[in-house]
């Protein structure tokens, strides 16, 4: 029997790898490095197409939903879903994990990363090295995700699909990478999502058979409680990274191009405030005026009276001194 040609066996074994790199994200460093040793060969901006594979198949499975037919059911689980992911993402992965502007206990900052990363954004550790690294290099060349580097395009959907982006860049996050558990979370980043997947077709199986007068099903609750649901959520938050450095008003002249925007601030609940945030990163309040919508700081106040947060960084007088308008 011939052996199989070396283009054959090379793409093989690149399946092969590709697949465990979608269930142990250590197993692509250990890969990535041996295929960029030096971390500087012209492939670290190359879209992985296999890598991208699962996010691409998740905008697909968004079809499902012309067969499965909608219901008042569905819809709300979606937008509930939405919402609570959308807080998870930017009070904690962001607030929290990424710039420390309030305090919470072990068990809190782990449930809500457990939350956040069942919006399939990754791991909060790889989450947060990123934002570090686009704060500390915003539109430079370093930028992870700048639009007027790269594009539209790469700021929104293709920054994280490269040898670079799927890479957590340990040396930014010291503080975060010690704990366990949230190293397990980074490691192992498909297993909350596919469970969230699972628990939805399930609660959708039980309803049909005892709450048949809700008018759903286990395929309709997983293609719009999981698909529809992270799909838009994701489109939503990526929006800061292209959108909002485009579209909107400067209110401080930060040495970046952020922007105030309240359209996209409603959308992901107060990130959209984003030339305030780029000014000053340090506090978990985006909207520094009362009229700048901001839910997620709501949100943060609520859980502080409830004493599961506590320490919100305020807005300092200096920066209100500051503004313009
Ligand atoms: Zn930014
Ligand atoms: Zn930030």
């Amino acid at each position: 029997m011939p052996s199989p040609s070396p283009t054959r066996s090379s793409f093989a074994s690149r399946l092969v790898a590709t697949s465990r790199r979608w269930f142990d994200t250590q197993a692509a460093f250990d890969q990535a490095d041996r295929e960029h040793p030096d971390g500087a060969t012209g492939g670290r901006h190359r879209i992985d197409w296999l890598r991208a594979a699962p996010f691409i198949g998740m905008h697909l499975a968004c079809l499902m939903v012309l067969w499965v037919g909608v219901s008042t059911t569905a819809v709300a689980v979606a937008v509930a879903l939405y919402a609570i992911r959308m807080f998870a993402l930017t009070g904690f992965y962001h607030r929290y994990f990424s710039h420390r502007t309030f305090r919470a206990s072990r068990a809190v900052q782990f449930v809500f990363a457990l939350i956040g990363a069942s919006s399939v954004q990754r791991g909060p550790l790889w989450w947060a090295a990123h934002h570090r690294n686009h704060h500390r290099h915003a539109d430079t060349v370093a930028d992870p995700h700048s639009p007027s580097q790269r594009g539209f395009w790469w700021s929104h959907a293709g920054w994280f699909l490269t040898h670079d982006g799927f890479r957590t860049d340990w040396e930014r996050i010291p503080d975060l990478a010690r704990y366990p558990e949230l190293r397990w979370l980074d490691r192992f980043d498909t297993v909350v999502p596919v469970l969230l997947a699972a628990a939805l077709y399930g609660l959708g199986a039980t309803l049909e058979r005892f709450a048949p007068q809700l008018d759903t099903n286990g395929p309709q609750l997983l293609a719009w409680g999981f698909f529809v649901s992270t799909v838009v959520l994701f489109h939503a938050t990526v929006t800061i990274n292209s959108l909002a450095h485009r579209f909107g008003r400067r209110r401080f002249e930060t040495r970046d191009d952020s922007r105030n925007n309240l359209w996209l601030a409603l959308l992901t609940f107060g990130e959209g405030w984003h030339n305030n945030h780029h000014f000053f990163p340090g506090t978990a309040r985006q909207g520094f005026r009362w009229w700048e919508v901001d839910l997620t700081w709501y949100g943060l106040r609520l859980l502080a009276t409830l004493g599961l947060v506590h320490d919100l960084k305020p807005v300092p007088t200096w920066v209100l001194a500051r503004m313009r308008s």
